[in-house]
């Protein structure tokens, strides 16, 4: 009898997702479903998406993890994964269609993957700042401004620090 029970318990999905063993699954050990109590992303089916209409559903569910994602922890503890520095007097005489381009870039990149935002964007100085939660994202936007508006473009990667940096400059 002890050695059925045993058996479903290796078998049974709740059970395996409680140790931290599966290289597989980067979230091993947060339960499903979850909400993000900032910004109500659902994690569900093994990953985070914003969901709105899926989150209302669930939040009804008792079994409901309450919990913080990943991209509000960064936030929250300002941990940049990637840094884009805009400098160059055609950014100030464009600034608000580049401000519009890079908004749009992250909430197409969000649909995709919720974890992937702008956490920052001001100006200082004579230069614009945006970090990212993720790098891929802030190679992505150095990627569209330069497509969109030509200028001087560098990506850099540190591997050891998990850090991207991004470069554009346009004079005129
Ligand atoms: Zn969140």
């Amino acid at each position: 009898m002890q050695k059925d029970v045993r058996k479903f318990g290796i078998s049974d999905k709740r059970g395996r997702a409680k140790t931290n063993e599966d290289p597989y699954v980067p979230e091993a050990g947060l339960k499903e479903p979850a909400i993000c109590d900032n910004c109500n992303a659902l994690y569900r089916n093994r990953r985070w998406q914003m969901d709105a209409e899926g989150a209302a559903a669930e939040s009804g569910n008792p079994d409901v993890q309450r919990v913080t994602c990943p991209a509000c922890q960064k936030i929250a503890e300002r941990y940049a994964e990637g840094v884009v520095t805009l400098r160059g007097g055609y950014l100030w005489d464009h600034e608000e269609e580049i401000r519009n381009i890079l908004r749009n870039e992250e909430n197409r990149a969000m649909a995709k993957n919720p974890l992937q935002r702008i956490m920052r964007m001001e100006r200082e100085g004579d230069e614009l700042i945006i970090e990212t939660t993720e790098e891929k994202l802030a190679e992505h936007l150095g990627r569209a401004l330069h497509s969109a508006h030509q200028g001087e473009l560098s990506v850099t990667w540190s591997k050891e620090h998990s850090l991207c940096r991004v470069n554009w400059e346009r004079l005129q």
